[in-house]
C-alpha cells in the first residue's frame, strides 16, 4: 500500500467525498418534471405515433403499396391491402398499423423507398380501448396533417432519412450506353 492510499484510508477521504456529493445534490433543484402539467417538446426525430405521408400535390398518400415496410416490420403489425388500378398501377385500399404491437424500431421508415411512412413526435395517445390503437389509412393520414405537415415533415426527412435515399439514387445511362451508379 502506498502512502497516498494509506492517508486516504486513515482519513476516510473517499467516504467524505461521497458525503460531499450527496450534500451538494440535497440543495440543487430537482429535475423531475410534473407531467402532465409540465411537458417537454419532443426532440426532432423522436419515435412516436405513426403517420402516412400525404402528397402535397395529389392530396393522397405517397404510399404505393409495395409492402416493403410490412416485410421489414419485426412485429408484423403493418397490414396492407391493395388492388389493381389503371395501367396495372397498385391502389392502396387499406393501410393499417396495430400500434399496440409496434416496438418503434423505425425499420418501416428506413425500408420505405418513397418516404411514405414516418414516426411523428406525438406520444400522448393513451386510451381505454384497444381499438383506438388500430390505425387505419385515413387516421394515419390525419396524423400527418396534425403532427408532421409543412416544415416539420421536411426537416424530418432532410435531417434523418434524406442522406440514405441519396446514397441509393437511380443509376444513369450515358449516350454510349454505359451505366453509371451514383
Ligand atoms: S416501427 Fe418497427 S415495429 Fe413499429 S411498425 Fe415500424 S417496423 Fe413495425
Ligand atoms: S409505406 Fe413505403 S414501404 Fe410501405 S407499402 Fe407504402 S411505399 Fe411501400
Amino acid at each position: 500500500m502506498t502512502t497516498k492510499e494509506l492517508v486516504k484510508k486513515v482519513f476516510f477521504i473517499e467516504i467524505l467525498q461521497g458525503l460531499a456529493l450527496t450534500l451538494k445534490h440535497l440543495f440543487t433543484p430537482a429535475v423531475t418534471r410534473q407531467y402532465p402539467t409540465e411537458k417537454r417538446e419532443p426532440f426532432p426525430g423522436s419515435r412516436g405515433l405513426h403517420a402516412l405521408v400525404r402528397d402535397a400535390e395529389t392530396g393522397r398518400e405517397k404510399c404505393v403499396g409495395c409492402g416493403l415496410c410490412a416485410a421489414m416490420c419485426p412485429s408484423q403489425c403493418i397490414h396492407i391491402y391493395t388492388s389493381e388500378g389503371e395501367n396495372h398501377k397498385k391502389i392502396v385500399d387499406r393501410y393499417e398499423i396495430d400500434v399496440l404491437r409496434c416496438v418503434f424500431c423505425a425499420f418501416c421508415v428506413e425500408a420505405c423507398p418513397y418516404g411514405a411512412v414516418v414516426l411523428t413526435g406525438h406520444y400522448e395517445y393513451s386510451d381505454y380501448n384497444r381499438d383506438a390503437f388500430y390505425y387505419t389509412k385515413e387516421r394515419l393520414l390525419e396524423n400527418w396533417d396534425k403532427y408532421m405537415s409543412g416544415e416539420k415533415g421536411k426537416e424530418y426527412f432532410e435531417k434523418f432519412w434524406r442522406p440514405k435515399s441519396e446514397d441509393f439514387g437511380f443509376p444513369t445511362v450515358s449516350r454510349t450506353g454505359d451505366i453509371k451508379n451514383p
